[in-house]
């Protein structure tokens, strides 16, 4: 029989990226659940935030269960957005003006900038672990490319010499901060 794991989040990108990743696995998430949970995502650090959504579920359920929590850190703003990547500027403002204001904002300055991913797992047993990745890029001095989402089409890597966005998603996947804290869970997942 398929093992079952539970993924703390709602969005249909995730679940899919998860599925894919976990191919021998059923994939389940918040809206497999007979009822609606909400989660606060209250916490001041990449892993506090996905150990909240783990936690949350896994008490609900008491099974396997895995969250991630994301963002882009830019040195020359402090490492902002960081954790309020999604939030920042206002959750409904467009990712065009959020990159512009970043690109605004590094002018002049250094441009080195990270995207990092934090995995939580709880097991059956209810043992808390984490995984983190991380993918060191540059802010570009313009939006380049079509692919991706968020901030990718400012995020400049440089083995690539252009930005995520100017990439396919495999390749993209081949270096990102979530497909490196995938492969570090899936290791401890298939033991
Ligand atoms: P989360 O869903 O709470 O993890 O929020 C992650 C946020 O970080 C996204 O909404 C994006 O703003 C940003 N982010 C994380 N990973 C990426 C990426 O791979 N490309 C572009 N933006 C990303």
């Amino acid at each position: 029989m398929k093992k079952t794991i539970w993924i703390a989040t709602s969005n249909a990108h995730k679940v899919e990226e998860f599925q894919t990743m976990l191919k021998d696995c059923d994939v389940k998430c918040l809206k497999d659940l007979d009822h609606t949970i909400h989660i606060i995502e209250d916490g001041t650090t990449f892993e506090e935030n996905a150990l909240i959504k783990a936690r949350t579920l896994f008490n609900e359920l008491h099974e396997p269960v895995i969250s991630d929590d994301s963002g882009l850190e830019v040195d020359a703003m402090d490492k902002k957005p960081g954790v309020y990547s999604a939030r920042f500027l206002g959750e409904d403002t467009s990712y065009d003006i959020k990159n512009q204001y970043i690109i605004d904002q590094v002018q002049g300055k250094v441009r080195t900038a990270r995207y990092v991913c934090v995995i939580a797992y709880i097991d059956e047993d209810g043992k808390e672990h984490v995984y983190r990745g991380e993918c060191e890029g540059l802010i570009h001095d313009k939006l380049e490319g079509e692919n991706g989402f968020g901030y990718d089409p400012i995020f400049y890597y440089p083995a690539f010499k252009t930005t995520l966005a100017n990439v396919s998603e495999e390749k993209k996947n081949s270096v990102s901060h979530r497909g490196i804290a995938l492969e570090k869970f899936l290791k401890d997942w298939s033991k």
